[in-house]
């Protein structure tokens, strides 16, 4: 496998790496403090192709591939989680469903605001009462005259209170889902409750409510009732993506440790010297650095055609896990001021820790790890 990276990857990663340190990372603690996406950013988002990464170009986007976007995404999370995670759900969770599964008239009716960033996209999959076993939901689709009617509570939705379209899936029968593409202001599709939660203050999380809201024909995004097949194919690449974003997270939290670690003197040395804070350091960039390449393994399988599911699991996993285990490390290293928010660190360690969740939890990985491993050794 070729590590080379291409001058365009390069100087688009570059180009987000300049937006990040530039732009995004000196407002993260206010719009942490705010408590909301800053909707301000959006058309910066837009014109630097970040609100239609994979979209085509004859459809706005940027027509990036999935090892590019790996990088933009590792930028992003270095730059802030919030932000990040907002760009993540937009793109590879809303636009990503799209791309996978619905038809022309869908793409060229709902990709090109999307990339403009007229609005924000959200994609609904979980409910109150089913988040790993996705299919098991309670939210209904009914058949009436040309067009479906849909019920039910979508829950834990990132960008939900903000999205202007949402992917939305809901139950078509026993163990069956169909998805559906729904523009904020139809009626019976509203926002719910917003989340309060331990991180990623600066990306909403809410519920989406739908109270009889009638949808078209021309709405259902795929085969009736077959969407489950397209959410693990949006999953499969949004896992890389997290991945990606949490090696982000855990490169920041490393940058401003070694920085610490370097001018903070105790016991007349700077820390930087005693091994114990040594060893931390070289843990997290060894196993970031691991990430990373499972990271960029996945993409690269995706962007030759080759089954990446697997990989991308295993990426997510380890990377996610990597970084949340570096950001700890890294907040150990700065003592006291680790835990005050004079220092980024503390909000590193809190919006790390989603990553181990979202798109799948860790355990969720490992169960999708050893059902290959049981095939293979069969
Ligand atoms: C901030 C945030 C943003 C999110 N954004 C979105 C979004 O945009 N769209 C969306 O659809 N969803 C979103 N989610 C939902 C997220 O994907 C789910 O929270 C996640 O998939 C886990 O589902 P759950 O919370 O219902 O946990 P559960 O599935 O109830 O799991 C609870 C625990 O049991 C474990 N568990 C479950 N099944 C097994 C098993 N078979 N074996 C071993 N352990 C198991 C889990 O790993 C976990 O530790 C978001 C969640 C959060 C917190």
């Amino acid at each position: 496998m070729q590590f080379d990276y291409r001058d365009d990857q390069l100087a688009v990663r570059d180009a987000v790496r300049d937006f990040g340190r530039g732009r995004i990372a000196p407002s993260a603690e206010k719009w942490s403090e705010n408590g909301a996406f800053p909707l301000e950013l959006l058309p910066e988002l837009a014109q630097l192709g970040l609100l239609g990464l994979a979209v085509p170009a004859d459809l706005g986007g940027a027509g990036l591939d999935a090892l590019t976007i790996a990088l933009v995404m590792e930028e992003l999370g270095a730059a802030d989680g919030s932000i990040a995670l907002t760009i993540a759900a937009h793109n590879s969770l809303c636009i990503g469903h799209l791309l996978v599964a619905a038809n022309d008239e869908q793409k060229r009716r709902w990709l090109p605001p999307l990339a403009r960033g007229d609005y924000l996209g959200a994609w609904a999959l979980t409910e109150p009462s089913s988040g790993s076993d996705a299919i098991a939901v309670q939210s209904r689709v009914v058949r009436e005259g040309n067009g479906y009617v849909l019920n039910g509570t979508k829950q834990f939705i990132t960008n939900g209170g903000v999205a202007g379209f949402a992917v939305v899936t809901a139950g078509a029968g026993e163990r069956k889902l169909s998805a559906f593409g729904v523009l904020r202001g139809t009626r019976g599709f509203r926002p719910g409750k917003t989340e309060k939660k331990m991180g990623l203050h600066a990306s909403d999380t809410s519920q989406l409510v739908l109270e009889d809201c009638r949808v078209g024909e021309r709405d259902r995004i795929g085969a009736d009732g077959e969407a489950f097949n397209d959410v693990k194919k949006v999953l499969d690449r949004g896992r890389i993506g997290i991945g990606a974003l949490a090696l982000g997270l855990g490169r920041a939290a490393l940058g401003t440790a070694i920085g610490y670690a370097k001018g903070r003197r105790q016991f007349g040395r700077p820390i930087a010297e005693f091994e114990m804070i040594q060893w931390k350091l070289v843990r997290a960039r060894t196993q970031l650095d691991a990430g990373r390449l499972l990271v960029h393994r996945a993409a690269a399988l995706a962007d030759c055609g080759k089954p990446f599911s697997v990989a991308a699991s295993k990426a997510k996993l380890y990377a996610t896990e990597a970084a949340s285990r570096a950001a700890n490390d890294c907040l150990q290293i700065l003592g006291g001021y680790g835990y005050l928010r004079d220092y980024p660190v503390e909000r590193i360690v809190r919006d790390a820790r989603l990553m181990e969740i979202g798109e799948g939890t860790s355990e969720v990985q490992r169960i999708v790890i050893a059902r290959d491993l049981a095939r293979s050794a069969s």
